[in-house]
């Protein structure tokens, strides 16, 4: 629903890479593969790649997607199969590597969250890490070292630790800190750091650029904190 607001059909989108199982980061996948297979004339197969687990979780998306299936592959006469997916589990290596486009993943660390796994994309024009949920840890500095962009689910363990709610300080322990982010960005030598999924969410100018401030005392890249569906070109 967020892709289609800025205009980043499904099938326009080739191949979903998924970080882990968490339901923040999954539980629209259904509106894609579905949207994505009711939208293809013919409809396209999907590549889908995750961590282990993530077979399991299209094969339950699919289960609970099947009366659906049934009414409009019923209805459509053009439309006689189910979505047709290609799931690939992996932990670690080449995921894809042709002559415009090189995905690499590496185990990241979001424990008791296992196995999570960060991607980093490469094409002519340059490379970005997607890291999701993820401490520092030797799966992430591999994919980080020498990237142009560099994305990072963060949180503010300086403004959970004043909220008093157990829950809230479990977020802190699996979670990269602003802090985090910003060192890994240096020890990998990155061009441009990106803050997202930000916990607890700033909402105004100056929370944004208080979260800048912090990540620039241990970087001294670019950084970036965009807003949802905000394009960015580095
Ligand atoms: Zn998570
Ligand atoms: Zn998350």
């Amino acid at each position: 629903m967020r892709l289609a607001a800025i205009g980043a059909l499904p099938l326009t989108i080739e191949r979903l890479l998924i970080t882990h199982l968490h339901s923040d980061h999954i539980t629209d996948v259904n509106d894609f593969i579905t949207t994505r297979w009711i939208q293809g004339f013919p409809p396209q197969s999907l590549p889908i790649v995750g961590p282990e687990g993530t077979n399991q979780f299209i094969e339950n998306t699919i289960e609970m997607l099947k009366p659906d299936i049934g009414y409009r592959t019923e209805h459509h006469s053009d439309l006689p199969s189910p979505p047709e997916l290609e799931v690939k589990e992996t932990s670690s290596g080449i995921v894809l590597d042709d002559d415009q486009l090189r995905i690499t993943a590496a185990l990241t660390d979001h424990k008791p969250v296992h196995p999570t796994i960060g991607y980093r994309i490469e094409t002519e024009e340059g490379s970005i890490v997607l890291a999701g949920d993820t401490v520092p840890c030797d799966g992430l500095d591999e994919l980080c070292l020498g990237a142009d962009v560099y994305v990072q689910t963060v949180i503010r363990d300086d403004l959970i630790k004043q909220i008093p709610v157990e829950r809230l300080q479990d977020v802190i322990g699996y979670h990269s800190t602003v802090e985090d982010a910003a060192r890994t960005a240096t020890k990998a030598g990155v061009k441009t750091l990106v803050l997202n999924h930000c916990v607890p969410a700033p909402s105004t100018t100056e929370d944004i650029a208080q979260w800048i401030d912090i990540a620039s005392k241990f970087f001294e890249g670019e950084i970036i904190l965009p807003s949802d569906l905000e394009r960015i070109a580095v």
